[in-house]
């Protein structure tokens, strides 16, 4: 009998008060308690990405995928030049989302487990007048994770937009949305956040709203259309009643709950939780003898984790590591595919979740026929934790 601990990238372990708040009876959607908790939703996304009053939170019934959507139907008319920062799978969707809109997308490509630099983007920010840069924060196919700073403050410089993918990363890595000078950060419910799939999240700059404002042409997707959303999100934070399509009330009466949670963490100490325990996994499988996908540990996610299987060893693993009590993820990228998998650890994630996630690979590793010696990863693991190594 086990109880496996579901650690892939996305969804995770999510804490008992924000299943529990799931099944509460489903409230009418104009009720005041619900406008309230919606209204404080929204405010405090803004405290989740670090970004003032002037930016404009837009929390809508969908997955990642939604969010990637309504950021670029909204900011994307046909014509204009964007420059997609390609560091894997989700960075190639967002490319093809440009295009849906009629973008004219140019990729700067990584090789899987490569970054792309500042001074990469810069050199290309030269060669067309881009209006828009596309960064995925961590790309859960290669568990890369990009300077957005860096590339933003490139992008600032050449007069483009900034929207960055923060599905992987938001809650988890650091972000410093205005400070950065991101246009529009997003992410999905199901991620760090720690709530149940089913809720995009989005937050957009003053200048995102006035290049939506200065369009020529209408947006193509009927939903997304901040155009109708926008009164929405204003009368919700004005504890007034609206409508344009049902939200998601009980995942957003369980969004409370999990960002009240996170706001009492505190920022920091949620961006340094993650660092330690990501670090503390990477540990662990470095003792196992496994590599990463990542080139460098400069820019390796603290989100989650990407071991290469060892010589002799395929995703048939995977199904040991459940039996040992992990559920883990197999590879996404499709270069490389079936040469690694993907640990996640992020969200409601400890310390003890991360030693117990360590054990059950390493015994699964065993039962594959990998002689690890038990107790490698935990020992590497737990030197982290304890602040040793
Ligand atoms: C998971 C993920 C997405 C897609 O989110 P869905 O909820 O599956 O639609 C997009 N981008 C990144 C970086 C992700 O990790």
């Amino acid at each position: 009998m086990t109880r496996p601990l579901l650690m892939i990238p996305g969804p995770v372990e999510f804490n008992d008060d924000v299943l529990a708040a799931m099944a509460l009876p489903t409230a009418s959607h104009v009720d005041p308690a619900f406008i309230a908790i919606f209204g404080q939703a929204l405010a405090d996304l803004r405290a989740l990405f670090l970004a003032d009053d002037s930016y404009q939170p837009l929390i809508l019934a969908g997955s990642g995928t939604l969010a990637m959507d309504t950021a670029v139907a909204n900011l994307v008319e046909a014509g204009d030049r964007v420059l997609v920062v390609d560091t894997g799978y989700f960075s190639q969707r967002l490319a093809a989302i440009c295009r849906r809109y009629g973008g004219v997308v140019d990729l700067l490509s990584a090789a899987p487990g490569d970054t792309i630099t500042p001074s990469q983007v810069a050199d290309q920010l030269q060669q067309a007048a881009y209006g828009l840069v596309t960064i995925t924060h961590v790309d859960t196919s290669t568990g890369v994770l990009t300077d957005v700073a860096g590339i933003s403050a490139a992008a600032k410089a050449a007069g483009a937009l900034v929207i960055v993918d923060g599905v992987c990363a938001a809650a988890g890595e650091e972000m410093r949305q205005q400070a950065w000078g991101v246009d529009v950060y997003f992410t999905a419910s199901q991620k760090a956040i720690g709530v149940p799939p089913g809720l995009a999240l989005l937050l957009a700059s003053p200048a995102a709203l006035g290049k939506w404002r200065a369009r020529r042409t209408p947006v193509a997707s009927y939903y997304s259309d901040w155009g109708e959303w926008l009164p929405i999100m204003a009368a919700y934070e004005g504890r007034r009643p609206a409508y344009f399509a049902t939200p998601a009330v009980n995942l957003i009466v369980a969004l409370n709950v999990s960002i009240h949670r996170i706001l009492a963490e505190g920022m920091e100490k949620v961006f340094a939780r993650h660092r330690l325990l990501g670090d503390a996994v990477k540990a662990g499988i470095a003792a196992m003898g496994l590599g990463q996908v990542p080139t460098h540990p400069a820019h390796a996610a603290h989100t989650l984790t990407c071991p290469r299987y060892p010589a002799g060893v395929d995703a048939g693993v995977l199904a040991h590591i459940r039996a040992a009590g992990a559920i883990l993820a197999g590879g996404l990228h499709p270069a490389i595919r079936n040469e690694y998998f993907r640990i996640g650890h992020m969200g409601a994630v400890t310390a003890n979740d991360v030693l117990a996630t360590l054990a059950a690979t390493e015994r699964g590793l065993r039962q594959a026929g990998y002689a690890v010696e038990p107790g490698l990863a935990l020992a590497a693991t737990q030197g982290v934790l304890v602040g040793e190594s």
